[in-house]
């Protein structure tokens, strides 16, 4: 069987990953979600295994020894992210394209990994007083997360270029319509 590749959705929270992701999952029946872990609360509508593994610290700590990430990032207030190798190569194996949302560090080091095997699409706000807008409309975040996020996005937009393309999400369906494109045609190259 031939083997998958990896599509990364990359941008400062709250510029809109996730609700891009959902839109590829209803166009793609070949395209699935690595669950990444973390050691952050779930949201209210969130759930484990769903939207991510959710561990303590420790089980967190035990999986870097043992080797199961293939990358990992510490942020916002300390809390831990990682994309489990298991889930990549599950979905790599049985022919499925992987999509990873994850933040700019952490793409990088996996754009290093898989190489031409990976599209990269950088998802950027409109602007910073947007993104806080979006953020703020979306409940998630007491005001210290707000600015812990918000202080990250500024760092992370100076990264954008070293991405495969740079897709702004002002007008979703617009945006949407970008991503899609790029998606056909990696998933149509050899
Ligand atoms: P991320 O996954 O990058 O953190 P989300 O997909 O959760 O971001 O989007 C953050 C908020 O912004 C959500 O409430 C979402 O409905 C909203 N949103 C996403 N894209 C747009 C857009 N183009 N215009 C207006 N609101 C948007
Ligand atoms: P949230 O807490 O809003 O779900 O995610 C915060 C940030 O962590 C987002 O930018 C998200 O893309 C990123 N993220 C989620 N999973 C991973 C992961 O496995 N690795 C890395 N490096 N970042 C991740």
């Amino acid at each position: 069987m031939k083997k998958g590749k990896v599509i990364i959705l990359v941008a400062p929270s709250g510029t809109g990953k996730s609700t891009l992701a959902r839109m590829l999952f209803e166009d793609f029946e070949n395209l699935k979600f690595s669950v990444s872990a973390t050691t952050r609360l779930p949201r209210e509508d969130e759930e484990n295994g769903v939207h991510y593994h959710f561990l303590s610290d420790q089980e967190f700590n035990e999986k870097i020894s043992s080797g199961d990430f293939l990358e990992w990032e510490e942020f916002y207030g300390g809390k831990k992210y990682g994309t489990l190798l298991s889930e990549v190569d599950k979905q790599l194996n049985s022919g499925y394209f992987v999509l990873l949302d994850i933040e700019v560090k952490g793409a990088i080091n996996i754009k290093e990994i898989y190489g031409d095997e990976c599209l990269s699409l950088f998802i950027k706000p409109p602007s910073i007083d947007i993104l806080k807008q979006r953020l703020t409309d979306r409940g998630t975040e007491d005001n210290e997360t707000l600015a812990l996020r918000l202080e990250r996005a500024k760092e992370e937009l100076t990264y954008a270029d070293r991405f495969d393309q740079v897709i702004i999400n002002d007008d979703l369906e617009t945006a949407y319509q970008e991503v899609k494109k790029a998606v056909v045609k990696f998933m149509n190259q050899n």
